[in-house]
């Protein structure tokens, strides 16, 4: 056996310097190197051997002894190689291995490639080195020898560990995730689902990897689709996310959010991976908000978004299909104001929601039915044979809202006016048609209760005027452009101005001086008129004073303002009137209020208090156009007056009509009997001023005398016919 020589620098050289040859036959002859190796490759080569990491021994297969080793054998096992040799393989190697070593079967002949086992080697420090041997057996000089290659695998072996450590610890958190957490491989199997799909399919993991296409055939054939694209294309960007609805085990229905990545690894692809939440009650609060957001939440009818979005589509689908019919009809119910003002808004609510649910039965699932805010209802009708389908749909509800119903004990009769547009233009918008339709029903509104109007171009352009006319007037009323002009009223007994009535004019900076019956009634509508009757009246106020203080009229001289009817339910009227008295210093015995007998009759109770308390600061009343309108003589009498205005129409036949004279001296007669005087107005002729005169009238008004005047002409006619003149005389 070749033993170690001293003079060699390394221990393992003597050995390894008959092994390089890698051909055995020259030591198992007993015989030198070959002449062709020479020194120096065996200098490189012993180097070589002693910089690898791997420890290689050599041991004598009779006894286990070692016989030689590398370098590297000083960190694996902690001694040098020199310290090693002689000593027993069994002291390094773990027992059993060492054993096992020596038997034929576990080392093969070289040539057999060698054989590759894991063990451990004894470090000095009593730890155990994990080591993966590599074994073969070599003969040379007629004994056989274990060429043993350990590799230090204490590295590899904690990187194994650390990575099974992670994978617990993934498995961990993935096995208690709340979501249901898949991993999919690109040949679309599924590697992992969590136990949480229990708890949100009702499955076990099992069920999804057993068989791929479980998942799927859960989701409703509706959301399969989207699925699927989701599925296909996850990409490689931020994850994407899917919502669709499955079928549980119990049979539920339940929404979920898949959010699906695609997993890549050094380039390599992995597959997907996705999870899947319930979003069931997520879903269900967004559908209980959309809802409000589109609803009515009194009548749980739809809204006005709601129902432009309807218009819209039912336009598209019209665009879209020729000879498409539908219309839209606006429906206001008549005088619901009273009824809400009467028997209250608990009533009004109650009354709203019966309504809603008669318009229930009179339509199709396919068509809207909308309530936009107090008794506004919007039908919109879709797929009709022809557009005069529509009126028959209108005459239905009609017919259900007929039907009389109780209310807090008391019997209301509902009727509605409709406004409908039978052919909506396709160019509109959807806004535009809603407008149309409450054009149309505005002018049903004009025309009384119960009743439908089909809304027409000619309509628009009305309306469109309307609206210019209102906007003007909002300007005007900033610009204060609205006048009084004077229309004096003259004693018929001598000839001298008693006072003047104050007549309208918008002073227009374009259009000129505008006559009251232009905008009026609009003012009266949009509510305008309490703004415009108080300019008017401020203007009257300090015209009089300016004349009483001038001594132009007599100190009992009034003036006569108009009020409209609407003017009476404004809370500030009596303040406001009371305010610019006091501001130019008119006595109020030197204001009369002109009021109709409709403005009366319209709501008497209020009227009567108004009245009276404008009587209680001294304030003159009239009754104006007598003989129009109720003349109720029961109230007539109730009311605080001073004088009673006969209305011109029948002035102006006075003295060619005997009907109108007859009239004339019953209401003279009548109003005296009231304690009332008496103004004819409308006088043109001085037979008509002669007759009213003998019949008694105190007062004429009208052209004959003077049409009305502005302000500088009406001083100019007082110069002539009022207190001065008088005293001139
Ligand atoms: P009214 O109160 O009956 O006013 C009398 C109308 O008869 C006035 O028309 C007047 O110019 C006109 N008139 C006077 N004498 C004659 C005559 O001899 N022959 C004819 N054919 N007509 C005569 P005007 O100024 O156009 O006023 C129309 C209506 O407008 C008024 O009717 C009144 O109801 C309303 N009005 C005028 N100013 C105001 C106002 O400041 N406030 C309110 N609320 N209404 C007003
Ligand atoms: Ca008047
Ligand atoms: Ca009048």
């Amino acid at each position: 056996m070749p033993r170690r020589s001293e003079d060699c620098q390394g221990a393992s050289l003597h050995l390894f310097e008959r092994l390089i040859g890698l051909d055995e036959q020259p030591f198992r002859r007993g015989m030198a190197p070959p002449q062709q190796v020479r020194l120096d490759e065996l200098e490189r080569f012993r180097s070589l051997l002693e910089n690898i990491s791997d420890v290689i021994f050599v041991v004598d297969m009779a006894d286990g002894t070692l016989v030689d080793a590398t370098g590297a054998v000083q960190a694996v096992v902690g001694l040098a190689s020199r310290d090693i040799l002689g000593r027993k393989i069994d002291e390094l190697l773990l027992a059993r291995t060492a054993r096992d070593l020596f038997s034929d079967a576990c080392i093969p002949d070289s040539g057999n490639g060698p054989a590759v086992f894991h063990s451990g080697l004894r470090h000095a420090d009593g730890t155990i080195r994990p080591v993966e041997i590599k074994a073969s057996r070599a003969v040379f000089g007629g004994q056989c020898y274990g060429v043993l290659v350990a590799s230090d695998t204490t590295e590899r072996m904690r990187a194994e560990e650390r990575l099974r450590e992670s994978e617990i610890r993934y498995r961990t958190v993935a096995d208690h995730t709340y979501d249901m957490e898949c991993w999919q491989d690109p040949q679309g199997k599924l590697l992992y689902v969590s136990p949480s799909s229990e708890r949100i399919t009702g499955y076990p993991p099992e069920r999804f990897l057993r068989n791929a296409g479980f998942l799927e055939s859960l989701i409703l054939p509706d959301d399969r689709d989207a699925w699927a694209l989701s599925m296909r294309c996850p990409g490689a960007g931020p994850a994407q996310e899917t919502d669709f609805r499955i079928r549980r085990r119990d049979g539920s229905l339940r929404w979920v959010t898949q959010v699906c990545r695609g997993v890549t690894a050094e380039g390599r692809d992995l597959g997907l991976r996705f999870s899947l939440r319930d979003v069931t009650e997520r879903r269900r609060v967004e559908e209980q908000l959309r809802h409000q957001a589109l609803h009515d939440p009194l009548t749980g009818l739809a809204n006005r978004v709601l129902c432009l979005d309807r218009i819209r589509q039912a336009m598209r689908r019209a665009a879209r299909r020729e000879g498409y019919c539908y219309c839209v009809v606006f429906m206001d119910l008549d005088g619901f104001r009273v009824v809400n003002q009467s028997l209250g808004h608990e009533t009004g609510d109650a009354l709203l929601v019966e309504v809603a649910r008669r318009l229930r039965r009179c339509v199709r699932h396919l068509d809207t039915l909308s309530r936009f805010g107090s008794d506004e209802f919007v039908l919109v009708l879709e797929e009709l044979d022809y557009p005069g389908q529509s009126v028959r749909a209108v005459k239905r509800v009609r017919e259900a809202l007929a039907r009389p119903l109780r209310m807090n004990g008391r019997e209301v009769r509902l009727t509605a006016s409709y406004g409908i547009v039978s052919v909506p233009r396709t160019e509109s918008r959807p806004e535009e048609i809603l407008q149309h339709a409450n054009i149309a029903m505005h002018r049903a509104k004009d025309k009384g209760r119960d009743r439908l109007a089909v809304f027409t171009a000619g309509m628009l352009a009305q309306a469109v005027g309307r609206l210019d006319l209102e906007n003007d007037l909002r300007r005007a009323l900033g610009a204060r452009e609205f006048v009084a002009h004077f229309q004096p009223l003259v004693g018929l007994a001598d000839g001298r101005v008693r006072g003047f009535e104050a007549l309208a004019r918008w002073a227009h900076p374009q259009r000129g001086l505008i006559p009251p019956a232009e905008f009026i009634p609009l003012a009266e509508e949009t509510g305008l008129i309490h703004e415009l009757g108080m300019q008017v009246l401020d203007g009257a106020v300090r015209a009089m004073s300016a004349w009483l203080r001038a001594g132009l009229c007599s100190p009992d001289a009034f003036m006569s303002v108009n009020l409209s009817a609407c003017q009476f339910s404004h809370r500030e009227l009596v303040r406001a009137i009371l305010d610019s008295l006091e501001s130019h210093g008119l006595h109020p015995g030197a204001l009369n209020l002109e009021i109709t007998e409709s403005a009366i009759m319209e709501d008497p109770a209020a009227a009567i208090d108004k009245l009276t308390r404008l009587k209680e600061h001294g304030i003159r009343l009239s009754v104006d156009d007598f003989g129009t309108g109720y003349s109720s003589m029961s109230y007539l009498k109730r009311f605080p007056l001073d004088h009673l205005k006969i209305d011109l129409s029948f002035v102006r036949t006075i003295d060619t009509d005997t009907e109108s004279l007859e009239i004339v001296k019953a209401i003279v007669s009548l109003a005296h009997s009231l304690r009332l005087s008496v103004v004819g107005e409308g006088v043109e002729r001085a037979a008509q001023g002669d007759i009213l005169r003998g019949l008694g009238c105190e007062f004429g008004q009208g052209y004959h005398f003077s049409r009305p005047l502005g302000r500088a002409d009406a001083e100019a006619y007082l110069a002539t016919h009022g207190a001065g003149a008088d005293s001139g005389a």
